[in-house]
């Protein structure tokens, strides 16, 4: 049916020869019947953890899922996932079942997984298992339940935003009863922690329909991100855009390639754009300032989703400089690079891009612009040229050595340095920038420096 990678078809064949029932299950058998190369396998089986151990002893094992029945084993290095057929018990939490229990039966370990296409199973012996219709809905591109979608989405309020991600990334329709359910039950998203939110949200916002999704289910969504409430339907009352904040932003969002904290920063953009409208006397909308709010409610609602550190701070700072124009000269190019990394000026460009083509047709005019400066970074970057301090062929050692006392001025006094590098007024080689350390004092870089000042 399908050519599996070979460590697959070993795990599988050995633990049949044991004498054990063994198959594929969910997602991978989903993305296998749509012709998808699948994320990883995951092997289900009637072994028991300690059987499966018995059947891979000898192999790399890691048993940190042994207490869902999760065995990992590592064959021919890929990491395979086996976890014994299981029944979910209670739920008190709306979270994770209190407990689990093992069973033999395949049907049953299917009947607890969250829709039909990821409740499917396969292996070469007994070819698709199929109890729910996962095959059906999957030609017809329909999300569905498995059994009653208001004690499933009860169960565990987590399926309400793996739906609608599911729904963004295989393109496909949420039957009416499942959509209606997770509807009404959209405020029990509250009580799924925020590490699992921001997870599936990061994965919804990659989605190929990410925009759709957002758009019909903006409520829902709301629900976790209730700032998206305010977007829609704001009418910007200016010439530049045909389109109310929300529409903006999903449009926005899906013109950047689909990396997560890229798409954030999309949909999140103009999001200050609300509290920051002002009306002028012509009847036309402004909104100063607003990449600033925008920035500042990003960085909260990160830090409420409890995203990395990381990802935190490149999304606020890409909402930040979103609007700030970048002069088409080496020097105004060079600085951006320098303080701010090439990777992130990629993305910050990939940003502006999208958000000027998600405005009003007869506007959708600066990408020659930004064709010329990413040309621009191109060169400068194809001329390895110092960036850094790091790459400055001084030092603070060397400085101190002149006799500059270590401290607040001999920083300013590197940084004066790398900025007549910047500039291209200074050479970086060493006896220029000795020469000129003396005569530099205190020059001190002013914030914002490397962007245009006005529009
Ligand atoms: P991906 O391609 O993103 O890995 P996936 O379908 O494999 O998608 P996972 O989160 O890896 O999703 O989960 C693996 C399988 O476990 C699912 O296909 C589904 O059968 C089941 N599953 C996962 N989470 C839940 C849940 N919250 N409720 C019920 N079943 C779930
Ligand atoms: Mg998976």
């Amino acid at each position: 049916m399908y050519e599996l990678p070979a460590p697959v078809n070993m795990a599988l064949e050995r633990l049949q020869r044991a004498g054990y029932e063994a198959c594929l299950v969910g997602g991978c058998v989903r993305d296998l019947l749509r012709g998808k190369p699948p994320q990883d396998y995951d092997l289900s089986t009637s072994a028991l953890p300690e059987q499966t151990e018995t059947v891979f002893a000898g192999e790399r094992l890691v048993e940190t899922g042994l207490r869902h029945g999760t065995v990992t084993v590592l064959l021919e290095g890929m990491a395979l996932e086996i976890t014994t057929f299981r029944v979910d018990g209670a739920y008190s939490d709306a979270r994770r079942p209190d407990a689990v229990r093992f069973t033999p039966s395949l049907t049953e370990d299917l009947a607890r997984r969250d829709f039909t296409v990821n409740a499917m199973a396969w292996s070469p012996a007994a070819g698709l298992t199929d109890p729910f219709g996962g095959r059906a809905d999957l030609e017809a591109g329909v999300l569905r339940c498995v059994g009653d979608p208001t004690l499933r989405f009860t169960e565990d309020a987590l399926r309400i935003l793996r739906a609608l991600r599911f729904s963004a990334t295989l393109d496909f329709s949420i039957e009416t009863e499942t959509g209606k359910a997770l509807r009404a039950l959209a405020p029990r998203l509250k009580l799924v922690s925020a590490e699992r939110v921001y997870s599936e949200l990061c994965k919804l916002l990659c989605g190929l329909r990410a925009g759709r999704v957002i758009l019909d289910w903006t409520e829902v969504l709301g629900v976790v991100l209730p700032e998206l409430l305010p977007m829609r339907g704001f009418d910007q009352r200016n010439r530049h855009h045909c389109y109310d904040v929300l529409t903006h932003s999903v449009k926005t969002l899906e013109g950047v390639p689909p990396v997560p904290d890229l798409r954030w920063a999309a949909l999140l953009h103009d999001l200050g754009k609300p509290a920051a409208f002002t009306l002028d006397e012509k009847g036309e909308g402004h909104f100063k300032g607003h990449p600033e709010l925008s920035a500042a409610q990003t960085e909260q609602i990160l830090r409420r989703l409890r995203a990395s550190r990381a990802s935190r701070e490149t999304v606020t700072e890409l909402v930040r400089l979103h609007d700030r124009p970048i002069e088409p000269t080496a020097r105004a190019v060079r600085r951006v690079l320098s303080r701010y990394g090439a990777e992130f000026f990629s993305r910050l460009m990939q940003l502006k891009r999208a958000d000027n083509l998600a405005q009003a047709p007869e506007y959708r005019d600066r990408q020659q612009l930004y064709d010329r400066i990413e040309a621009l970074a191109r060169d400068i970057l194809l001329e390895k040229p110092c960036l850094s301090l790091r790459e400055l062929a001084v030092d603070g050692n060397d400085l101190a050595a002149l006799g500059i006392p270590r401290g607040p001025k001999l920083g300013r006094t590197l940084q004066a340095l790398l900025d007549g590098v910047l500039d291209g007024t200074l050479e970086n080689e060493r006896e220029t920038l000795l020469r000129a350390a003396q005569t530099v004092s205190t020059m001190s870089q002013d914030d914002g420096k490397e962007f245009h000042e006005s529009k």
